[in-house]
């Protein structure tokens, strides 16, 4: 194509994308600043009084297409994510059917859980009627991270969309391509309401933009520190903000696991090591009941060592899509390892940027960076502990608080231990098993962030709740009128005292 840009004119910046498996570039993305930003949120604003006016149940049939859209053109998009990230494309295909799951609920659910529903009114209030109505708050901005640049963000922006709002997306710099994938898809599938999703692109300075927009509320995914500095923005305007960060997710596994050990083995080594641990809510601490501790080391060494990272098709796992994480998980394993850990499988040198081969340590001191510190990365520490009660009590003393697993054959029995830990989601004999059900809600706390997505939950984090009392009649005893004599005043008070006393 010729170039027609008059020679003094300045040139708009862009930032190239590289591919974690070459190296290599693969595309150029303009750095959209605060003028582009800006003028991304205005138009969504227009696009979006179209949008809230539709009838819910049409809004439903359009966000039923776009998932049809996606699911026909999934080979596609699965396609960017594993050009962008370097995961396998099994792997992203996997991400996109995940989301495919959660837009699907969303889209049927949203009518049910946000409609008006009347609610029991008072002793004094008998005459009202009462009910209240979730509404959308107008432009949603989501900031997402690169690890699974689709689901991720969708479980911001399917559930923002599914409760009336436009959203403005900016995707992470190291996966641009995969967020305007998704907002082109939107359009094409949508065809009346193009600019409800609309995707900018840019690093940091970019999402600081999106973040002074005057969007109605921000979903950030990503770091704790970067959601303090966007949290601090959103502060100035008191933009709401929902923050979904990093975890150091913790398994317990029981002594009466016994049976299931080879389950809670393969469990662990897959939470660990898939996406390269590059998950946050990956499995990063293992805590054994002592009696089962060298049985699932074993174990976990036994399939982990089988696990081999790399380019080909049949890799378990790609590089480090980050190129810096490499340093951070050398210098967790390398620490651990100076601290007092052992290395059951791999350890420093298993680092050979961007792969790192699987590493499993025990006996890694609590106050080790590899047990405090978000890894990131294909490491698994497991550490035994004397009974379930030292499991709880060292798995919540993170202060990380996203997911969590327990391994224990009584189901009950695990569901009770499930109910002692502080994270914000927990599965029992499973991994990640929460993520996979849409009508879960997910999040965390502390340095894991706050506010939650997916489930009702999270279509009610997209709207701000109307309450409206509708006066059928007039009361007997008017409280609200200057008009009522001092003696009605005092009969009600005598009259709520006595009742409020009984019970
Ligand atoms: P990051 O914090 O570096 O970046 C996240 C996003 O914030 C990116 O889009 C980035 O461009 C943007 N950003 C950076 N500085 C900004 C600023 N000053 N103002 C506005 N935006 C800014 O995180 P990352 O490396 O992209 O993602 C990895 C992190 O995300 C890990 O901690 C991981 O655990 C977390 N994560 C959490 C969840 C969850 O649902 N809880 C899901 C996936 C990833």
């Amino acid at each position: 194509m010729t170039d027609t840009t008059p020679a003094t004119a300045p040139r708009a910046a862009t930032f190239t994308t590289y591919s974690p498996t070459t190296g290599k570039p693969i595309a150029e993305h303009p750095v959209n600043g605060p003028e582009e930003v800006s003028r991304a949120v205005a138009r969504a604003r227009t696009v979006q009084a179209g949008w809230v006016a539709l009838p819910a149940s049409e809004r439903r049939e359009h966000l039923l297409r776009w998932k049809k859209a996606l699911a026909s053109d999934l080979d596609a998009v699965a396609g960017t994510i594993a050009e962008e990230t370097g995961k396998p494309a099994g792997d992203a295909a996997l991400e996109v059917v995940l989301t495919l799951e959660h837009l699907g609920w969303a889209a049927r659910n949203a009518q049910r859980v946000l409609r008006r529903r009347k609610v029991g009114t008072g002793l004094f209030t008998a005459h009202q009627r009462a009910s209240l109505v979730h509404r959308p708050l107008g432009v949603v901005g989501v900031i997402g991270p690169w690890n699974y640049p689709v689901y991720t963000p969708m479980g911001s922006i399917g559930y923002a969309l599914a409760a009336g709002n436009a959203v403005v997306f900016k995707p992470s710099e190291l996966t641009p391509a995969t967020g305007v994938r998704l907002a082109e898809s939107f359009d094409a599938a949508v065809p009346g309401h193009a600019g409800l999703l609309t995707s900018v692109t840019g690093a940091a300075s970019t999402g600081d933009a999106l973040a002074r927009s005057g969007v109605d509320k921000l979903a950030f995914t990503g770091s704790p520190g970067t959601a303090r500095k966007v949290m601090a923005v959103c502060a100035e305007t008191l933009t709401p903000f929902l923050a979904e960060c990093g975890g150091k997710d913790a398994v317990i596994v029981t002594a009466d696991a016994d049976a299931d050990l080879d389950a809670a083995a393969d469990a662990v080594v897959w939470g660990a090591l898939s996406n390269a641990g590059q998950t946050c809510a990956g499995v990063e601490r293992v805590y054994a009941v002592r009696e089962i501790h060298a049985a699932l080391c074993e174990r976990v060494v036994e399939r982990a060592g089988a696990v081999r990272p790399g380019a080909e098709a049949d890799a378990a796992y790609g590089p480090m899509t980050l190129a810096g994480q490499a340093e951070i998980v050398e210098r967790h394993v390398t620490g651990a390892i100076s601290a007092g850990a052992r290395a059951l499988l791999g350890g420093p040198e298993s680092v050979r940027a961007p792969y790192i081969a699987p590493v499993v340590l025990t006996g890694v001191p609590e106050d080790a960076a590899a047990m405090t510190e978000e890894t990131f990365g294909p490491v698994v520490a497991i550490n035994p502990v004397t009974d379930v009660d030292e499991a709880v009590e060292r798995a919540n003393a993170s202060r990380y608080a996203l997911g969590a697993a327990v391994f224990c054959r009584d189901r009950r029995a695990g569901a009770a231990i499930a109910a002692r830990l502080r994270a914000g989601a927990v599965s029992v004999n499973s991994v990640l098993g929460f993520a996979a059900v849409p009508a879960l809600p997910f999040g965390g706390s502390q340095d894991s962030g706050f506010g939650r997505i997916h489930g009702a939950e999270g279509l009610r984090a997209f709207t701000s709740v109307q309450s409206t009392t509708v006066q059928r009649f007039t009361p007997p005893i008017a409280l609200t009128s200057f008009g009522v004599p001092a003696a009605t005043r005092e009969r009600a008070v005598r009259l709520a005292r006595a009742l409020h006393r009984r019970r």
